[in-house]
């Protein structure tokens, strides 16, 4: 018996039976659909994509996985020279792990022991956005800030080690102020907020971060495993911005496997690289460095230079806006567009009950949560398929 993701499982509805999958197609015994949740983010080359899978299908003949402790492999050597070559600055030292909840734990795991390797023991807190979703382990649910989803930790009392503010300056500069000697690390979506409701703030929150992240001596943490590889319509938020650690998961292998990595800077290397074994990080995921994922990984980084993703992302984005101009309905609070991203927020979430059967009858996929009507489409997907998602969402305001 399967036990589903976030469901009450007694009142659940029936899922959806996938047979096959294909582009931008999930197949089921009845009908086709066009996938607009990308399965959470992270197929962003569509599904069976023959480079991709031949990846995978070679370094299977070769060997699957073998473990990381004291040993080495081409795959993840290559995977780490590539995201070398592909990050920017100096975010130059790859720790690989299974999901980006492991990943922003090793990510958080770094940050403070960066400081109890200074012999600063004090340095326990973690800065965070209010409504930040970070994972659904027990640290990331402590970081993340969604009752709808951590309401489990209320059991613990108030969170000791976690703080959050809006993503508004004042509220940064005066918590950079108040807490800055206990402070290890600022950890953030950058410009999107995906599970924590699909919200979108300004550039100049982060710009003004960093400062203040220098200037007290705190570490800056990107979370992009939901922003990066373009979904914002920057390659990275961390090429505007540059943070001191910046994790990637979801899309890191086109969606194929489950990988994620933490990627430190010189500068928290440094801050474990000693002839003491205390200052070592002590972390070691089973899976890391899977070669399958690797090797699908880096075919996936390849696919995204060489043919062009960034302009393909420029196009969706130019696409939604035009489709969307002028899209308004009493029941919604505002239209949001960001790169490969849409949501439409409605004041009420029972306005969307029913939505997503009504998206599979006119062939799309489509998961609504809390309050967000959004998609996020595979960035291969055609000008039709994603005149028809958009269609789809507007066609629900139109016929009720
Ligand atoms: C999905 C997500 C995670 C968790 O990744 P998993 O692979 O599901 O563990 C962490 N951070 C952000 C921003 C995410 O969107």
């Amino acid at each position: 018996m399967i036990w589903y993701p976030y469901e009450q499982m007694k009142t659940m509805k029936e899922p959806y039976k996938i047979i096959d999958a294909e582009g931008v197609f999930l197949k089921t015994p009845e009908r086709e659909m066009i996938d607009s949740v990308s399965s959470w983010w992270s197929v962003i080359h569509g599904y069976k994509h023959p480079a991709l899978t031949a990846a995978i299908k070679e370094q299977a003949d070769q060997f699957s996985h073998v473990m990381l402790g004291g040993l080495v492999h081409e795959p993840v050597q290559r995977l780490a020279d590539k995201l070398q070559q592909f990050l920017p600055g100096d975010l130059n030292y790859s720790f690989f792990s299974d999901s980006g909840s492991v990943a922003v734990e090793v990510a958080l795991k770094m940050a403070l022991q960066y400081y109890v390797n200074q012999g600063k023991q004090k340095r326990t807190k973690v800065l965070a956005l209010t409504h930040a979703y970070h994972g659904d382990t027990f640290k990331t649910m402590e970081v993340g800030d969604d009752e709808d989803y951590h309401f489990i930790l209320e059991a613990y009392g108030e969170k000791k080690n976690a703080l959050h503010i809006p993503s508004k300056i004042p509220a940064l500069e005066e918590a950079f102020e108040k807490y800055h000697q206990e402070l290890n690390c600022f950890l953030v979506e950058p410009l999107l907020q995906g599970a924590g409701g699909m919200r979108m703030y300004d550039l100049s929150f982060l710009v003004r971060a960093r400062q203040l992240c220098d200037q007290y001596g705190v570490l800056l943490i990107f979370d992009e495993v939901a922003t990066g590889f373009g979904r914002t319509g920057n390659r990275f938020v961390a090429d505007l911005v540059l943070p001191d650690i910046l994790v990637l998961g979801k899309a890191l292998t086109g969606g194929y496997i489950g990988h994620a990595v933490t990627v430190a800077n010189q500068k928290v290397y440094e801050g474990f690289y000693s002839d003491d074994t205390k200052k070592a990080l002590m972390h070691g995921p089973t899976f890391m460095g899977n070669a399958l994922a690797c090797s699908v990984a880096l075919k996936s980084i390849e696919l995204f230079e060489q043919e062009n993703y960034m302009a393909k992302i420029r196009r969706i984005e130019e696409i939604t806006r035009r489709e969307m101009d002028g899209f308004m309905d009493p029941r919604i609070a505002e239209v949001r567009i960001l790169g490969g991203c849409v949501c439409v927020e409605v004041k009420d979430p029972g306005v969307l009950k029913g939505y997503q059967q009504f998206a599979y009858e006119h062939g799309v996929f489509s998961r609504p949560f809390l309050n967000c009507l959004y998609a996020m489409v595979p960035y291969i997907i055609t000008e039709e398929e994603l005149v028809k998602v958009l269609a789809t969402m507007k066609a629900w305001f139109g016929e009720r």
